[in-house]
């Protein structure tokens, strides 16, 4: 599989070399001392490619890429970037194959779900083309204010904000960065993106897709390379104006303290809960429970973590959920029936399963699963979780779910609310009265009714409360976000208003 892989790479960028270079104002280049970092797959650690490790000297040449293209691409008419983007799609749809050979190479996710993933590309590019074509604006009843009269107009105009840095996590190479710089490009941004280290060749693949269908030099620029050292240059300089981040909220409040004042999109961390209720049907919850706390091996801001099931039906739920759990086949991410592959690297694999053995420790039961292979864990089911421990409190990012019970569902909602976080929320019941309590009380940027948080259609708002974030993601949010509104007053001379 890595043979093809590579030749797949190769027919993409056109070249025959393993090493990859990063965009910067239309053309690939390598870092300027020329220093590289080795991707590898994190299953098997055999190699996929290398990438530039950039320079400071790269971001700032870089941000002056962007800064002269947002020139061009910020007065190039809407129906221009639309056929673009459209045509950016296009590709997107057809690389989407070799797209997610990539991403399984890279990232250790199962070939089937980075299809999945791949296979959301055009469309995230197609939906953001629309709504960067819909910069309205609004007019203002300047009459309605007392001393102004009808001798003035005035209204808004919807602008884009110039440079974007966005800056996105290993978890869904691709996805995440094609909800940034879809929309960035579509409300006529330029944007630097610096992908996350673990994952680069994804995000240069789809570069690829809009360098291919026209875009000028300098609109889109991708530097590769490590967060820690780029991240201060890249979210300080004064020419950027939006930051648009995903990844941990310890990344998160560290942009956002060095930033300045820039507008600010956070998508961060999480702890999601997921209540079942007395009234749930059970079977539809463990199935749908088995999905959420397991999909990409865990590593999901959306995944179900802690669930929080009413004390009457918790045997019944707990032995309905595990079968279903063990069903969950984990290992080679291109091998025939790998539903779930490997975490990001085996230091990640060793952190869960600590977290795993430390719960156990402190009282907790390992009903399945928790086995570490390398950078696998089997997917595992603890029970008997204190809602106040580092198991319930702490993003875990791992393939286990920390169940704990609730008295009614009053306490349910009030455990569901007790960390830091508020991404994203699951509550299986069939009581329409404790559906709406569920919405109006549980602190969460996005909440399910019958099913676990991790579902998500690309054009809905998304993003978190508390210490989850700020802003919202999904293209129409994330055009208004990554622009800026004018408010323009023209002055005439007042007229008789009798004649
Ligand atoms: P991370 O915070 O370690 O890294 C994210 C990105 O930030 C990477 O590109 C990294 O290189 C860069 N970075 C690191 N240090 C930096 C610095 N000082 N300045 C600027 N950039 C820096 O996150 P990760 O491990 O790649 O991803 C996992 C985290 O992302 C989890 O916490 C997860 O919940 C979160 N996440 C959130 C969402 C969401 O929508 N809320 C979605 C996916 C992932």
């Amino acid at each position: 599989c890595f043979h093809n892989l590579e030749r797949s790479i190769f027919c993409t960028q056109g070249k025959t070399m393993t090493s990859h270079n990063m965009l910067i104002n239309g053309s690939w280049v390598p870092a300027s001392d020329s220093a590289v970092d080795e991707i590898r797959s994190p299953y098997s650690s055999e190699l996929v490619g290398t990438v530039p490790r950039a320079t400071l000297a790269d971001v700032n040449t870089a941000i002056t890429a962007a800064h002269e293209g947002f020139r061009v691409w910020s007065r190039t008419p809407a129906h221009q970037r639309v056929a673009i983007l459209n045509a950016a799609a296009a590709l997107a749809d057809q690389r989407a194959p070799e797209i997610a050979r990539i991403i399984a190479a890279e990232n250790g996710k199962s070939l089937i779900e980075a299809q999945g993933e791949a296979g959301r590309s055009g469309d995230i590019i197609r939906l953001s083309a629309f709504e960067g074509s819909q910069l309205y604006g609004d007019t203002l009843p300047l009459d309605a204010n007392r001393g102004t009269g009808f001798d003035k107009i005035g209204f808004t105009i919807r602008q884009p904000v110039g440079v974007v840095v966005a800056i996105s996590p290993f978890n869904y190479p691709a996805l995440l960065v094609l909800h940034k710089i879809a929309p960035a490009l579509a409300a006529g941004n330029s944007v630097v993106l610096k992908p996350a280290r673990a994952t680069p060749l994804t995000a240069l693949a789809i570069a690829q897709c809009f360098v291919d269908a026209g875009l000028p030099e300098g609109v889109l620029n991708v530097v590769t390379g490590q967060g820690g050292v780029l991240g201060g240059a890249l979210v300080s300089d004064s020419r950027v104006r939006k930051i648009s981040f995903t990844g941990s909220t310890a990344v998160g409040e560290h942009i956002a303290a060095s930033a300045g004042i820039k507008k600010l999109s956070l998508e961060l961390g999480a702890s999601g809960p997921v209540i079942v209720a007395a009234d749930a049907d059970i079977e539809a919850a463990a199935t749908s429970i088995a999905l959420g706390g397991y999909i990409n091996a865990g590593q999901v801001c959306i995944s179900a973590q802690r669930i929080i099931v009413d004390e009457s039906i918790h045997d019944d739920f707990v032995a309905a959920l595990t079968p279903k759990v063990e069903a969950i086949r984990v290992g080679d991410p291109f091998a025939d029936g790998t539903m779930v592959g490997c975490l990001i690297n085996r230091g990640e694999a060793d952190r869960v399963r600590q977290a795993l053995e430390g719960a156990v420790s402190s009282g907790a039961r390992l009903v399945t699963g928790g086995e570490q292979s390398g950078a696998v864990i089997a997917p595992a089911i603890v029970t008997n979780v204190d809602p106040q421990s580092s198991l319930a409190q702490d993003e875990l990012f791992g393939p286990a779910v920390a169940i704990s019970t609730s008295e009614n569902f009053g306490h349910a909602i009030h455990l569901a609310n007790s960390t830091a976080y508020g991404l994203g929320a699951g509550v299986f019941t069939n009581n329409t009265g404790n559906s709406i309590r569920a919405m109006r009380e549980i602190e969460s940027g996005v909440i399910h009714i019958n099913w676990t948080q991790l579902w998500r259609a690309d054009l809905m708002p998304y993003g978190g409360l508390k210490s989850s974030g700020i802003g919202k993601e999904g293209p129409r949010s994330a055009v208004e976000e990554m622009t800026e509104i004018k408010t323009i007053i023209m002055h005439g001379t007042p007229w008789e208003t009798t004649s």
